[in-house]
């Protein structure tokens, strides 16, 4: 019954898909063909290491690929704050996933707590670094912080916003150096509330 199992297992585990093993010796390979493909030599003296080492910096920019976010966002037991919790500048960087090129920025973090659920504060950013190490669209992983915050901790409000500069945009093609994408996502008692989030964003930029 050990394949039931998993499955069950897997039924509950909706946000980590079970991703094959990582290949290493798969992703060299394919970073060898990039180096040819560019009309470089993979075998010359500065180039011999480059795929190893390129295949070991994917595992870990897609380390978030393989946890469990839920794990961060078990309330702690026994507490009754419920005061709005904000935690701004956790730097963040994930890999836009139409060019595989990094976008870093920072991710603040805003919710009103319901019935003392709340969350380490230290789990938060864990929570947005296991979301940004996959490969990600900005917009997307705005949500997907605030969607899993909001069905784990049932807060009043929550909001979610994340500046970044991607490197798709600043390195090539339009080649605007320093701009910056803002996104956000809103949820519950801020979404209905203008002044709540008003006072949420004075926070987040730090002028309150
Ligand atoms: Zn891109």
């Amino acid at each position: 019954m050990a394949t039931k199992f998993s499955e069950e297992k897997l039924a509950e585990a909706p946000l980590v898909k079970e991703w094959p093993a990582v290949d290493l010796e798969r992703i060299a390979r394919g970073v060898r063909l990039i180096l040819e493909g560019i009309g470089e030599d993979p075998d010359r003296a500065g180039l011999q290491e480059t795929p190893r080492r390129v295949a070991e910096m994917f595992v870990e920019l897609t380390a978030g690929m393989r946890e469990d976010p839920r794990q961060h966002v078990i309330p702690l037991p026994g507490e009754k704050h419920d005061e709005m919790v904000i935690v701004r500048d956790i730097t963040i960087a994930s890999m836009c996933e139409h060019h595989l090129a990094p976008f870093v920025g920072k991710c603040h973090i805003a919710y009103i707590p319901k019935g003392g659920r709340i969350v380490g504060l230290s789990k938060l950013a864990r929570l947005a670094e296991t979301f940004a190490r996959r490969l990600q669209l900005q917009e997307r992983l705005t949500s997907e912080i605030a969607d899993i915050l909001f069905e784990a901790l049932k807060p009043v409000g929550v909001m979610v916003v994340i500046e970044a500069e991607h490197t798709c945009m600043t390195l090539r093609g339009v080649k605007k150096a320093g701009a910056v994408t803002v996104t956000s996502a809103v949820l519950g008692g801020f979404r209905t509330d203008p002044r709540t989030r008003a006072e949420a964003m004075a926070l987040i930029k730090g002028n309150a």
